[in-house]
């Protein structure tokens, strides 16, 4: 068993599960419903899980789940000055300092 993905947005993780299970991976899903009783655990630990079975199919998920691009697209911002990618907890561009808004 390998923890190959997770994120506080369950359907994000629930995609990934349905894509890696079309793909054939045997996979589980972890703590699905722990953030209705997360109590006292940091919010990290209340992330729902997408693991594998077999770690032999680790390396073929882990591609899978990189050209799904998912985390990627919706966490980066362009800039309208010089059109580059910004990551999401930049408020201005990286490579010209232009504000993000
Ligand atoms: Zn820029």
């Amino acid at each position: 068993m390998k923890l190959v993905y997770t994120h506080e947005n369950r359907l994000m993780v629930l995609n990934v599960k349905n894509i890696l299970s079309d793909y054939g991976i045997k996979v589980v899903l972890n703590k699905e419903y722990a953030s209705s009783a997360a109590g006292g655990l940091a919010p990290i630990d209340t992330w729902p899980e997408v693991w594998i079975v077999n770690n032999d199919d680790f390396g073929s998920s882990m591609k899978i789940i990189k050209s799904l691009d998912v985390e990627i697209k919706t966490a980066m911002w362009q800039c309208r000055k010089c059109l580059e990618m910004n990551d999401t907890t930049f408020d201005y561009c990286w490579n010209c300092k232009r504000d993000k808004f």
